[in-house]
């Protein structure tokens, strides 16, 4: 027989793991359209939020993945200190200006110093072309573009996203946000040295065609060559055929300052495109193809 648990009240930690428990009920709700972070979420993502404060010099408590108080207290003295809108909600721009932060002091590399804006095409209510097996162009967009990431931040780049999840740009500014002006925003701050738009095409009278397409910003020959050497090393590193760099008249690209290329990768329109988009392996090599251009064009 066990010893008899002697009834006491509940203590505090019982009380406290009864709140994370209702906590834990009650956020699946918001799923994977709401990765904004804000007083109540947890998780691996908190935990990275968390570390990213302590290397920013603020003291969000223990890094233990829950955002309590004390993370929502540190989250609103860094958007304070860095001049953001102070309301304790860890959205893309604080992300973004934590990461810029962190990288500033940890990068290494052929891009070491180096800023660049990765903008997914589409997220959240809009979805992009769908491919028609049900494919969403918005998931590929992210699904490449946060492994350009990786490559760019290991070759000590600072990446900075317009969107980290499925949700619409700006969302953490208002609920129906200006997408678009929202993408533009984040590539105008400070020092940011490229924009990167990734989409993938659709052209729905011919399902033949396949192919990687680069558009630029009428008038800059600076993106022209950027548009140019990303179409050339995605078509390297896939062997997807290099169709055409072009002007292309996109918002992303006529409101931006810096080089800036909208890239059109594969369409959505022809199966053979969508079956390697589907694959991880295909992904990996845009991605290793989109890195390789940066680095090219970067270090010209
Ligand atoms: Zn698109």
């Amino acid at each position: 027989m066990g010893k008899a648990r002697p009834l006491t009240a509940p203590s505090t930690k019982t009380i406290a793991l009864a709140a994370l428990v209702i906590i834990i009920l009650l956020i699946p709700v918001r799923g994977d359209a709401a990765p904004l972070l804000r007083l109540g979420d947890y998780g691996d993502s908190v935990a990275q939020l968390q570390e990213l404060l302590v290397n920013a010099g603020f003291d969000p408590g223990p890094v233990d993945g829950i955002f309590g108080p004390r993370t929502q207290a540190a989250t609103m003295s860094f958007q304070r200190s860095a001049g953001l809108v102070v309301d304790g909600i860890a959205g893309p721009v604080t992300w973004g200006a934590l990461e810029r932060l962190s990288g500033v002091s940890r990068g290494a590399g052929p891009l070491r110093g180096r800023t660049i804006v990765i903008d997914p095409g589409h997220g959240g209510p809009e979805p992009g072309a769908i491919s028609y097996w049900g494919d969403k162009e918005k998931d590929f967009t992210l699904g490449i573009a946060t492994k350009v990431r990786r490559y760019l931040e290991d070759q000590g780049a600072i990446v900075v996203m317009t969107r980290y999840g499925d949700y619409s740009p700006g969302s953490d500014w208002s609920p129906r946000p200006d997408e678009l002006l929202a993408r533009v925003s984040i590539a105008n701050s400070r020092g940011v040295d490229l924009f990167l738009s990734i989409h993938i095409n659709a052209y729905p009278k011919d399902p033949g065609v396949s192919g990687v397409m680069g558009f630029y910003r009428a008038g800059s020959w600076e993106s022209q060559q950027l548009a140019r050497t990303l179409a050339a090393c995605v078509s390297d590193s896939t062997g997807l055929r290099y169709i055409d760099t072009q002007q292309g008249p996109y918002y992303v690209l006529n409101n931006t300052y810096m080089p800036a290329a909208l890239m059109e990768i594969g369409f959505m329109t022809n199966w053979n495109d969508v079956s390697l988009l589907r694959q991880n392996w295909f992904q990996e090599a845009v991605a290793r193809g989109l890195a390789r251009g940066v680095r090219e064009f970067l270090n010209r």
